[in-house]
């Protein structure tokens, strides 16, 4: 079997104005699909994050991965390594990508160029086999994977620009009453168990409040986690932990660092509270795992196969996660239905995945998913481990080429968080990590 071509396509999806700790999301997120064309005749997807360096590159690599089997992924990965294995700070996830990270940031550069082929090569492979993607990591340990509904404070408005503006499935959420409506409502649809904010957008005073209204409104049964994303001091994060003790499943990413974060977890348990650190912003990299265990500085780690280095690598993660103890759950950025598919397949593959996986999912518009059939169903919060060969989708070439189009239409780029919350929310902004 061999790669007959590599179809790179970058696609905008409208976004709503979701609030994070460094601003505000645009009205338009870029993804790209890879596709990889087998010889005889399938073609396997992968979903990466838009950026135009690893646009850049994946086309670059194109001609490269062009000929070679994808079910040898070795050779893929050792083609991809042999022309992008060089540090790339600029390559980091772009929302963060000035924070202080740069020592660590040594194989960024390849694994989020890498992660899509993988995806891609593996549905190609499984189609061409009749085996699911699961299968081909090992087999699965579950027949449906549990998502947790991910909620944001947002601004009135769905997404979308001018003729191009979408509803506004979810409304303005801009207080603690409104951020349990907002959750009951991604309940009533997805059927979620449990539910993860993103915080770091108001006074710490502000959010420990709205994740006491989610207590009160939806009961102890359902487990309930916040990630500021660093937006709080070493000091701040052990107060808002002391007062949210009895309520979080784990606290994610309260304070920048592997060293802010160990001080965290010592604080913490000084003061008797036993509740887990996760992250996704100080451990990102297979690199950083010894000194966050030498440190004990998370609990949890979310892994995630688009900056992990495909989806063998999260594999081995959660083999690594287990021999030290350590909790793994899954991470997100926005995205569509094959993303969602193949962490859907990633995570019925690993036993040490025990936690409900983050998703964007539901913040994406039905009119903008590019698969046959529209949205991917959700029962009870879960998504069900498809038995169809590859990824178990079939792409909709026309809604393909729609976000295609949208892309070239739309004035949006590199993702600019910062930049956009200048413009519309307030013009004297600044990125502050940690803010208080
Ligand atoms: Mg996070």
């Amino acid at each position: 079997m061999k790669i007959a071509d590599v179809i790179v396509t970058p696609v905008a999806i409208r976004d709503a104005p979701l609030r994070n700790a460094v601003g505000l999301h645009e009205p338009y997120v870029n993804r790209i699909v890879v596709e990889l064309v087998g010889e005889e005749g399938f073609s396997g997807f992968g979903e990466a994050s838009f950026s135009s360096s690893t646009f850049d590159d994946l086309m670059a690599l194109r001609p490269h991965i062009i000929g070679l089997d994808p079910l040898n992924l070795n050779a893929i990965l050792k083609v991809v390594d042999g022309r992008l294995g060089f540090p790339n700070p600029s390559n980091f996830d772009p929302v963060f990508r000035n924070f202080d990270l740069t020592p660590r940031l040594t194989n960024h550069f390849l694994t989020r160029t890498y992660g899509p082929i993988e995806v891609a090569a593996l549905d190609l492979s499984g189609q061409a086999m009749g085996a699911p993607v699961s299968e081909l990591l090992g087999g699965r340990v579950r027949d449906a994977v549990p998502f947790s509904a991910y909620l944001f404070y947002k601004h009135a408005g769905g997404g979308g620009e001018g003729d191009d503006t979408c509803q506004d499935t979810y409304g303005e959420a801009m207080t603690p009453e409104s951020i349990v409506a907002q959750a009951r409502q991604m309940i009533d649809i997805y059927g979620f168990k449990s539910i993860k904010l993103k915080g770091g957008v108001f006074p710490p005073d502000v959010e420990i409040a709205t994740i006491r209204a989610l207590r009160d409104a939806l009961g102890p049964h359902v487990p309930l986690r916040i990630d500021p994303n660093c937006a709080w001091t070493v000091d701040t994060s052990l107060e808002v932990g002391t007062q949210l003790a009895a309520t979080l499943e784990y606290f994610e990413d309260p304070t920048p660092g592997i060293e802010g974060m160990s001080a965290v977890r010592k604080g913490l348990q000084e003061r008797g509270i036993d509740m887990p650190l996760a992250t996704n912003m100080c451990v990102t990299s297979f690199d950083d795992i010894p000194e966050s265990i030498a440190r004990n500085a998370v609990q949890v780690i979310l892994g995630d196969h688009h900056y992990w280095g495909g989806l063998r690598s999260v594999v081995e993660l959660g083999r690594i996660c287990s021999t030290f103890g350590l909790g793994l759950s899954m991470h997100s950025n926005s995205h569509l239905g094959i993303s969602l598919m193949a962490m859907t397949h990633l995570a019925a593959a690993i036993p040490a995945l025990t936690y409900d996986a983050d998703t964007h999912y539901p913040w994406l518009h039905e009119e903008d998913e590019v698969i046959m059939g529209g949205k991917i169903q959700f029962v009870d919060g879960s998504v069900l481990v498809p038995e169809a060969p590859g990824l178990g989708i079939e792409i909709d070439r026309e809604a393909l080429q729609r976000g295609n189009e949208r892309f070239q239409r739309c004035s949006y780029r590199d993702r600019d968080d910062v930049a956009y919350m200048r413009r519309t929310v307030d013009p004297n902004w600044e990125k502050l990590l940690p803010r208080w």
